[in-house]
């Protein structure tokens, strides 16, 4: 028996014990080329030297102070730097210290706004079907993913679901970009008036949807009509780009490709890079000033908020970026990722699908190209996929297939920035590799 609780109860993990660049390295010398950043996570690798000279830096001056008795220069700093580069209308920066941490405070925030304005009953939340907004019990009634959800149901009530923008396997055969994208806002206007427009607090959406379906863009057009629904109801849009944002897609925030503002936004992975776990929740001035002219307090609260060592690695992280200017690197290198990919997979039998935007892309696997039906889930494909990529020294995230095959088994990439070239090459050919004997083994 481990006396570690791990995830997994009767897998064995290698242990690690050192990072170099894009590689992680374990206890017997192998070494891991990370083509997911974890979970999205590790976007400047695992030694960059910038960010742990700021965590050692910050440990030695103060490592914490509680925040309900101080502020911190680190906090102050990248609250600052977060906004000056935020959507427009986002003024303030709630810090946590991860992503269900950040979307439990929204979904707090949105209730308390609408108490602090005299519209209590406004509790009613729309989401949608495939989604992962994070595990804590508030946030996991918030996704629509059911293999998430099936072991803890009954879960918080006023949630519900609504079609995902997942062109692959939503879109009607014909249909333009404007037509899906008018028929999906036309399901979520329908919703809120099923429920009742004065019942409904928010609409929550990844802009660029990660860990359930796999590095899946909207289409063109999507997200504005998704914001006239809302302004025409009073409803607040919240986006989560707690796995998309902070440069995954190839600008900082994954909505900024989509012509709109959301009135809240949730971030944490890329924020603070593994350096240090942080996330925050990103603000509107009307939000912010309802509570500021109202009660003047969030009733929430958690003992690690803007820990100053996680603020001052993430600040370290974000000027890292900048300066660097990796922002252009995630572009290139994405689109050289995307190009191989296709290239080598883009006849592939049993590749469906590859999608993406910057370094966040994702293949889809089926059974069948043409009718696109999905493996059987209970094949677990995607485990052997990673089980063969780590044997391989490869790290991707591969995600299981859902019992209705409404989404195949899918792998989802997302490298750290400093890759060179040559890693993108390396990506590709053992990802061949893992997935070809992943195949031999499930169909023989
Ligand atoms: N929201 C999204 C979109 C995510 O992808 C995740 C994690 O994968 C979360 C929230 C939860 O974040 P965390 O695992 O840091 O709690």
């Amino acid at each position: 028996m481990s006396r570690v609780f791990h995830r997994s109860l009767r897998q064995s993990y290698p242990t690690a014990v050192a990072g170099e660049g894009p590689y992680i390295i374990d206890s017997d010398g192998r070494r891991y080329l990370d083509a997911c950043g974890g979970a999205a996570v590790s976007c400047l690798g695992h030694s960059a030297t910038e960010v742990i000279e700021a965590v050692q830096q910050q440990v030695q001056q103060l490592a914490y102070a509680h925040s309900s008795f101080f502020t911190t220069e680190p906090m102050e700093q990248l609250a600052e730097f977060l906004i000056d580069r935020a959507p427009e209308g986002l003024e303030s920066v709630y810090f946590v210290s991860g992503g269900s941490e950040a979307v439990e405070a929204a979904l707090k925030l949105a209730r308390q706004y609408f108490t602090e304005i005299g519209q209590p009953q406004r509790r009613h939340l729309i989401a949608r079907r495939q989604s992962y907004h994070g595990n804590t019990l508030g946030a996991l009634a918030t996704g629509g993913n059911l293999w998430r959800r099936a072991q803890f149901e009954p879960l918080l009530t006023g949630v519900s679901h609504v079609s995902p923008c997942y062109a692959y396997r939503e879109r009607l055969t014909g249909e333009s970009d404007d037509d899906f994208s008018t028929r999906l806002a036309k399901e979520l206007e329908d919703e809120i008036l099923r429920l009742g427009a004065d019942e409904v607090m928010a609409f929550v959406a990844e802009p660029v949807v990660g860990a359930t379906l796999g590095a899946v863009p909207p289409v063109a057009g999507y997200f504005r009509k998704v914001r006239e629904v809302c302004d025409r109801y009073g409803v607040l849009l919240i986006l989560d780009e707690v796995m998309c944002g902070m440069g995954r897609t190839g600008t900082l925030f994954a909505v900024e490709q989509e012509g709109i503002s959301p009135d809240i936004t949730t971030i944490a992975k890329g924020l603070g890079a593994g350096y240090q776990p942080i996330g925050a929740t990103l603000v509107s001035g009307k939000i912010y000033r309802a509570i500021e002219e109202g009660s003047g307090f969030f009733q929430h609260g958690h003992t690690y908020i803007g820990h100053a060592t996680a603020c001052a690695a993430a600040l370290a992280v974000q000027r890292t970026i900048e300066e660097k200017q990796l922002l252009a690197r995630v572009r290139e290198l994405g689109a050289g990722l995307e190009a191989r990919l296709r290239e080598r997979f883009g006849a592939h039998p049993h590749i469906g699908d590859i999608r993406g935007r910057g370094l966040f892309l994702g293949l889809e696997l089926v059974r069948d190209r043409d009718t696109r039906v999905a493996f059987d889930p209970a094949l677990k494909l995607h485990a052997v996929i990673k089980k063969a990529a780590m044997a391989n020294g490869l790290m991707c995230y591969p995600m299981g297939g859902t019992i209705d095959g409404q989404r195949g088994d899918h792998i989802l990439l997302a490298p750290p920035f400093i890759l060179e070239e040559f890693h993108l090459d390396e990506v590709v050919d053992k990802l061949d590799t893992a997935i070809g004997s992943a195949l031999k083994t499930v169909c023989g």
